[in-house]
């Protein structure tokens, strides 16, 4: 039988999974910095842990149960895990390089039902949640392959914003960010870490209840129902209104700047009309708003959208600018990979597809 990985323990977790195995309270920082100190990947190399811990730890977890199937390396450094679960199943990760740090996007689900009508991974319908450990692993999976360059490199900043919907696996999302910020751990701090969510209103409330210190993106791409409905699905459940109200809520609470992720794509939702009601929506949030506009990477699963024009880019944004929205364009990273979320892992499948 498979055995469940023990990143998925918080260090809170740990201590009381160990006392109740009849282990001192002490045992659970040793085995914690082992894992994420110096990272060993086999509880024998535990060399201070006594054998009856380490032979209980063993029989009851895994420290490795992801594998690396496919890495793609991207000339601007960027690169692209394609990992296989215990099950099988494959997911996506990918590290990016930025000027501020080494940043990691996870993937919180195998598949997604959010079913973005641009998005690569929605047409792969979910299969099921990940674990929290399987979603540490992802960041120590990439922590490992820096430590093997041997250049003392370090992940510093986590964007869960890679293949699922996280709010749809919320728990499991809330117990892998306690473990990454662990400040005795890989301790990631707060503000380095953004997840994102295509919307789900209720879980923007719950969320700001946990009070965090985490970023949120949210997945707009249009700003007005009808537009948004046609290319998110998720519109229908949680409509503009019910989302805003969900934001002003968590504005509330955490006093805390959101991103809103708008993907252009040309002659859909990039038109000058759509950016002026893109303002009025954020309107009164604007000090605690931020517009990252991502022209869209074209995909062969949907040959009908395309990336918009420069000249449609830069009006989108000027316009946005003049009614006093904080914008930017993302750069591309990965270009000459598989670099749209999901990409690889559905080329991966097709390939399974047509073998079997
Ligand atoms: S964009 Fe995100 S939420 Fe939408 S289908 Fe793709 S993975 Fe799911």
């Amino acid at each position: 039988m498979n055995k469940p990985s023990i990143y998925g323990l918080t260090l809170d977790q740990l201590t009381e999974w160990l006392l109740e195995h009849g282990h001192k309270k002490f045992r659970a920082s040793q085995v914690w910095d082992w894992l994420y100190r110096k990272r060993v990947t086999q509880f024998s190399e535990m060399n201070n842990v006594n054998k009856e811990c380490i032979d209980v730890l063993e029989e009851n977890f895994s420290i490795q149960t992801l594998t690396e199937h496919v890495r793609q390396e991207s000339k601007d450094g960027t690169i692209k895990f394609l990992f296989r679960l215990q099950d099988g199943n494959l997911i996506e990760t990918v590290l990016m390089r930025h000027k501020y740090g080494l940043s990691v996007c996870v993937t919180t689900q195998v598949g997604c039902n959010i079913g973005c009508s641009f998005c690569a991974s929605g047409l792969l319908t979910k299969n099921r949640d990940l674990t929290s450990g399987e979603i540490v692993e992802q960041i120590m999976n990439v922590q490992l392959h820096l430590d093997t360059k041997g250049q003392d490199e370090r992940v510093s900043h986590i964007v869960v914003m890679g293949i699922g919907e996280p709010f749809d696996n919320f728990q499991n999302t809330v117990d892998f960010l306690e473990v990454v910020k662990d400040h005795k751990g890989l301790a990631i701090g707060a503000r380095h870490i953004t997840v994102s969510t295509s919307g789900l209103a209720n879980k923007i409330y719950e969320f700001a209840d946990l009070k965090l210190q985490v970023n949120l993106a949210v997945s707009l791409h249009a700003p007005n129902n009808e537009l948004r409905t046609k290319i998110m699905k998720i519109n229908k459940a949680f409509p503009i209104e019910k989302l805003m109200d969900s934001i002003d809520y968590y504005l509330e609470k955490t006093n805390r700047r959101v991103t809103y992720e708008y993907i252009l794509i040309r002659d859909v939702n990039d038109h000058k009309a759509e950016a002026m009601q893109l303002a009025e929506l954020i309107g009164d949030k604007r000090h605690l708003s931020y517009v990252n506009l991502i022209p869209y990477n074209p995909v062969d699963e949907h040959g009908d959208y395309q990336r918009s024009t420069p000249e449609a880019i830069s009006e989108f944004f000027d316009t946005l600018k003049k009614k006093g929205i904080n914008c930017g364009v993302r750069l591309e990273q990965g270009a000459d990979i598989d670099a749209a979320c999901g990409q690889l892992r559905s080329k991966q499948e097709k390939k399974k597809e047509k073998v079997k």
